[in-house]
């Protein structure tokens, strides 16, 4: 779903010239102040010719070499070359221009041009009468994360929006971008090839061009076809991995996301798979996949997992956008307050790809519920943040949690699986099994996605209650935008399941959360309301001795084991340079055990709801 530039018919430049002569008239005579330029005037200057070429000579520096080219017929006076400060799918302003450095700027014939910094990521450049210039500059690239860069002697791992600089108000323009290897490796990419140029792609605007990560390797592959479309893995580094599986399981993951819309909206597809660092970022036609070397025998199912979340990516976020994600602004925050359903709805759906295609099976999948649950019910900050307002701050809590964030702060990745998981069921109950959330993202691709609309919340909720044929507000009210406590057996019962808590005796509790460093026990974090954080110990408190015995984690948990509710500790602690006592009245609860089970006496409808939803029959 890539946009084009929009060529303006000549009745519209006229009538925008007419415009602006009247509003020009209006200003002058002081009629109407405003600072504003109508939008009919947006004239549409001939776009910039932009070539770059990243090399990679020294890779034990480090440093990403990169010539650009502009070439422009109506090359403004300053030109403005900007760094992006961020690469979506990752919602944190990360400021790339700090590793830029040996800027330069020449004109066509190598004479050099005046330059500076006008603020933290543009460089301005006189190029007053020239046509064309061409800035050189070095990245700093030793950070392998999925939206950061990296280059040593194994490989290059590049995003373009932590690399390449854009002229000031041209996100629109076309650009090539040549690579030139280190020795033998080969580079990889989402973007076209430029035909009869070696390693040259081409972007058809920087949405385009920062979608589409680079991975320059001497990379194993594999490709696969599905539904007639070719798919490629690139894999940069050893481990216990077995390329034909992975690619024979992937497979069935894309043929899941075929099943379900029909399509698949791309030419061909790339995954870009790093045996280091970890984690995913989705792309157009492309996602970059980090995973531990040593992890593809015991945690097969997980790095599955990844591969589904970024893969379902391309619907979801990619190509059915919330309001902000897209068209980007590469040098602010972008808003939304629908990442609950952007992330949270792929974390939810990564599952459910995976449970279709045979790779988990419902108990897998419910236990996956479970430990959520159990996750979301042991933070207070679930009464503090709503989905939608977590969503709107990821900016500044999501990527910066602190120890407080366990009272203040809700992940709209976890609540947000178990939120659509439960919208889900809704939908499927109100609705007799007739329509499901499937049916809200497929309205959403074809109503939205293909006609290049973004959606909105309200727009969301709207199609919700168009597949349950009811209202949904309640739900959204206290479950998206609210914080209310989660009744899940209202819920669950739509399909025959219920959520039980488990039983027993209350048992001791201080409510702390500890870690074990060497021989230091330290206070990690405090849960609001438990006895440790209401009688006084504090986060980074060491503790050195309980009851006049040495501390450790081991030691504390069965010293706890012998006490009862109500019995008082003393907790020896270093608090800073100082120490001193704690006194603790212990608390009491039952350690909950989160199951998902069937209800006792399941009516014919709740089998039904059931079998349609995992394919098998309600035990
Ligand atoms: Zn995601």
């Amino acid at each position: 779903m890539m946009k084009k530039t929009i060529k303006i018919p000549i009745f519209a430049v006229l009538f925008g010239a007419l415009f602006f002569a009247m509003y020009q008239e209006t200003s002058a005579q002081g009629r109407k102040k405003t600072n504003k330029k109508p939008a009919a005037v947006a004239v549409q200057p001939v776009a910039p010719t932009i070539s770059y070429t990243v090399s990679m000579s020294k890779p034990a520096t480090h440093l990403l070499e990169v010539e650009m080219r502009l070439n422009w017929a109506t090359m403004p006076e300053k030109a403005e070359l900007k760094m992006p400060v961020w690469t979506p799918g990752s919602y944190l302003i990360r400021e790339y221009a700090r590793h830029v450095e040996s800027f330069s700027a020449k004109d066509a014939g190598g004479t050099d041009l005046t330059w500076r910094k006008t603020d933290k990521n543009t460089w301005q450049i006189d190029a007053k009468g020239k046509q064309e210039i061409v800035a050189r500059y070095n990245v700093y690239a030793n950070e392998l994360t999925v939206r950061t860069n990296e280059l040593n002697d194994e490989h290059a791992f590049f995003n373009n929006s932590a690399l390449l600089m854009f002229p000031k108000d041209n996100l629109k323009a076309a650009s090539t971008v040549k690579v030139v290897p280190f020795g033998n490796w080969k580079a990889a990419t989402g973007l076209p090839k430029v035909e009869g140029q070696e390693n040259t792609f081409r972007a058809e605007n920087f949405d385009v061009l920062y979608d589409s990560p680079f991975e320059v390797s001497d990379f194993k592959e594999i490709s696969f076809d599905v539904q007639g479309k070719p798919h490629r893995y690139v894999v940069t580094g050893d481990g216990n991995y077995d390329l034909q599986k992975i690619a024979r399981d992937t497979a069935k993951i894309v043929e899941e996301g075929y099943k379900m819309f029909g399509e698949l909206p791309y030419n061909d597809y790339l995954f870009i798979l790093n045996t280091r660092g970890g984690g995913g970022l989705e792309h157009l036609n492309s996602t970059a996949l980090q995973f531990n070397r040593l992890g593809f025998t015991t945690r097969y199912k997980d790095f599955l997992n990844l591969v589904a979340h970024e893969y379902f990516h391309l619907w979801n976020v990619k190509r059915i956008k919330p309001d902000a994600l897209g068209p980007f602004d590469y040098e602010n925050e972008n808003y939304t307050k629908s990442l609950w359903f952007a992330e949270g709805g792929t974390a939810y759906y990564e599952s459910v790809l995976n449970r279709r295609a045979g790779i988990i099976t419902a108990d897998e999948f419910l236990t996956a519920r479970e430990t959520q649950i159990l996750a979301l019910q042991n933070r207070p900050g679930r009464f503090e943040t709503s989905l939608e307002d977590a969503s709107f701050d990821a900016w500044i809590k999501f990527y910066r949690p602190d120890e407080n964030a366990v009272n203040n702060q809700i992940s709209y990745y976890d609540k947000g699986e178990l939120v659509n998981f439960l919208l889900d069921v809704e939908i499927r109950r109100a609705s007799n099994g007739a329509k499901s959330l499937d049916d809200v993202l497929r309205f959403l691709y074809a109503e939205f996605a293909k006609k290049n609309k973004n959606y909105t919340p309200e727009d969301f909720q709207k199609i919700c209650e168009t597949m349950a044929g009811k209202s949904l507000n309640d739900f959204f009210e206290k479950y998206v935008r609210g914080t209310e406590e989660i009744d899940y057996n209202a819920i669950l019962s739509g399909i025959g399941l219920q959520l039980t808590t488990g039983s027993g005796n209350q048992a001791a509790y201080l409510g702390a959360d500890l870690t074990q460093t060497g021989d230091k026990l330290t206070v990690r974090a405090l849960p609001a309301g438990a006895p440790a954080y209401e009688q006084g110990l504090n986060t980074a408190d060491e503790i050195i001795a309980v009851d006049g015995n040495r501390a450790s984690q081991t030691f504390l948990s069965s010293f706890l084991n012998d006490k009862r509710p109500g019995d008082k500790i003393r907790l020896t602690v270093f608090r800073f340079d100082r120490v001193r006592d704690i006194e603790i009245t212990l608390g009491g609860r039952v350690a909950p055990d989160y199951k998902i089970v069937a209800v006792a006496n399941p009516t014919d409808e709740q089998k039904r709801l059931y079998q349609s939803y995992f394919g098998t029959e309600l035990k």
